[in-house]
């Protein structure tokens, strides 16, 4: 239910595993030993030790979800880790020439962009302008009303 949330946690750079597991304890347990956060819609799903964090999604929106997430401190925008993370994959991308990514992308991409990044697992090549300019601008919308 928070794929998309996900997608936009990962975007910002962070470490972000979506778990598509049954029940709550291997859920809790998994968060305790990796030190995470649990994000999640479960009104059940409740904090049992001093070092379960667990964060109550109440938003519809992604863009409303990630805007609350960044008002509660839960998360911080750092533009050093923008984009630096597959989005599919939760991992963090390899900078690859311009002579690897050539052929792999549209011919108009390779001659406009500089930097191109790869998923060092499904392979997939990022670069700058790839949902930077989606994102961008639904990031500034969010400092503006985080502000
Ligand atoms: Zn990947």
């Amino acid at each position: 239910m928070l794929g998309k949330l996900a997608k936009g946690l990962r975007m910002l750079g962070y470490d972000t595993v979506y778990y598509r597991g049954e029940g709550t304890y291997p859920l809790i347990k998994m968060a305790r030993e990796e030190g995470r956060v649990i994000l999640t819609r479960n009104n059940k799903l409740i904090p049992k030790k001093p070092e379960d964090r667990i964060h109550r999604i109440m938003e519809d929106k992604p863009s409303l979800q990630l805007k609350g997430l960044i008002q509660k401190k839960v998360i911080s925008l750092n533009e050093k880790t923008l984009f630096s993370r597959c989005l599919l994959c939760n991992i963090l991308l390899n900078e690859i020439t311009r002579e690897e990514a050539e052929g792999k992308v549209p011919d108009f991409i390779f001659f406009q962009q500089k930097k191109f990044f790869r998923c060092p697992q499904c392979l997939k090549i990022y670069w700058q302008g790839s949902h930077q300019e989606n994102m961008k601008r639904k990031l500034d919308e969010l400092r503006t009303i985080t502000k």
